[in-house]
């Protein structure tokens, strides 16, 4: 792994390039790139089979300048306090680059959730949310889906954190299921925002996402609705690989049977659509856009010189090294970078808490079109500030965000 193996450090390596090309303020500079607050909590847990177990969870939030902390809770084997930080700041930069009124945050719970039961699943959530009860809420911290988490999941978050306050509170999480609070549209915003800013791209590169070659990593949340949608928009997508396999076909794989095929083998490995391929064959091959859309580090400089593609439209956060991406950049692949890519999740997030302090409910047509809107704006400004700045879009995206901050921390003055 690059960036001495810390995201935090990449993140604080994409951070500085672009504070450095906007002269930001030393004092500011020293704020933003500390986390305002992070929680660590375990979180003890009977077993199906009587044992206890202790999970260690955390939420962190980076920044609450802007509004409340929001962000996605993941559960992974993997999860470390150092990569939730990094995604709580990216989180920060993502609200910022969207245009909406919240800081940033983020959760993660070391586990793997495929062995557990859905009693442990639920206990250990509702666990995990208890324990961090204190610093969540409508106006605190907003958690949402992530990797591994789902909108059944912000149901029993929901449910704990309403049970410890005595009333119903829809707006401490987003991503719930329509039925209690949820908004039309959240579960697919994430590809849908993905989609857009891919066909802004290809506008402005010159060609039209319709009949592009499309390589998508990843047939989670991100990568499948990413992959249905690009599809939808006339792409034609010749691979996608997952957490076990991947199939390839040049003709064009059938995205809506693979959904289904998903839904029930738990993978997209083994799909009788296409021929088999992996991650490595993946990023070499001859397409307009590629789609990281799994986990961080998987662009980097072992594979960077592979790609061919023209547009790298990151679904996933941090997925390319800043060592990776500065090799992306100057061998002319156009990134759009994690923070306005991914935003659509968050953006509609934004419009599931608005509808739930209304209590008024949108149809699913007026979110679409508020979201494309909004990524439209995000897209021209992050791209117009990139021109401005002679700069790749990542460090547009940065100045965008970090200017949005900077300027409210400076007004807001410091206290005491
Ligand atoms: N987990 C998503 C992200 O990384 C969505 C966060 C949210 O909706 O708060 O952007």
């Amino acid at each position: 792994m690059d960036a001495g193996g810390s995201i935090f450090n990449a993140m604080l390596q994409e951070f500085d390039g672009a504070a450095r090309l906007l002269g930001l303020d030393p004092g500011i500079w020293k704020i933003l790139t500390h986390p305002k607050r992070q929680i660590t909590v375990s979180c003890p847990i009977q077993m199906d089979n009587g044992e206890i177990e202790v999970f260690t969870g955390y939420r962190v939030q980076y920044n609450i300048t802007l509004g409340p902390a929001k962000g996605g809770i993941r559960y992974h084997p993997g999860v470390t306090l150092d990569e939730v930080t990094a995604l709580a700041a990216w989180m920060t930069w993502k609200c910022a680059v969207a245009h909406i009124p919240f800081g940033g945050g983020k959760g993660g719970v070391i586990c793997d959730p495929t062995r557990l039961s859905r009693r442990e699943l639920e206990a250990l959530t509702r666990r995990y949310v208890a324990e961090i009860i204190d610093a969540i809420g409508p106006e605190k911290d907003v958690p949402a889906p992530d990797v591994n988490t789902n909108d059944q999941i912000m149901a029993w978050v929901m449910d704990t954190y309403s049970m410890h306050v005595g009333h119903t509170a829809t707006a401490v999480v987003t991503g719930k299921p329509v039925e209690m609070g949820g908004s039309l549209g959240r579960r697919e915003a994430t590809g849908r925002g993905v989609m857009i800013v891919t066909r802004e791209a290809a506008k402005h590169l010159g060609f039209d996402v319709k009949g592009a070659r499309v390589a998508v990593q990843g047939f989670g949340n991100v990568g499948s609705v990413s992959a249905d949608l690009l599809a939808r928009a006339g792409a034609k997508i010749v691979a996608v690989t997952d957490w076990k396999g991947g199939v390839s076909n040049e003709k064009g794989l059938d995205i809506p049977k693979m959904l289904d095929y998903a839904k029930q083998h738990k993978t997209i490995d083994g799909f009788p659509g296409g021929d088999p391929i992996d991650n490595a064959k993946l990023f070499g091959l001859d397409v307009e856009v590629l789609v990281p859309a799994a986990l961080e580090n998987q662009i980097t400089m072992e594979n960077a010189p592979q790609i061919r593609a023209k547009i790298v439209s990151e679904g996933a956060n941090g997925p390319t090294t800043p060592e990776a991406h500065r090799y992306l950049h100057e061998h002319g692949v156009f990134v759009i970078p994690d923070i306005l890519a991914n935003a659509g999740g968050v953006t509609t997030s934004y419009f599931e808490w608005v509808q739930d302090r209304h209590g008024y409910f949108w149809q699913e047509d007026e979110v679409n079109q508020r979201l494309e809107r909004k990524m439209c704006e995000a897209f021209d400004a992050v791209l117009n500030t990139s021109l401005r700045y002679k700069t790749d879009l990542r460090t547009g995206a940065y100045i965008v965000a970090i200017s949005r901050v900077a300027t409210v921390t400076k007004m807001r003055g410091m206290y005491a």
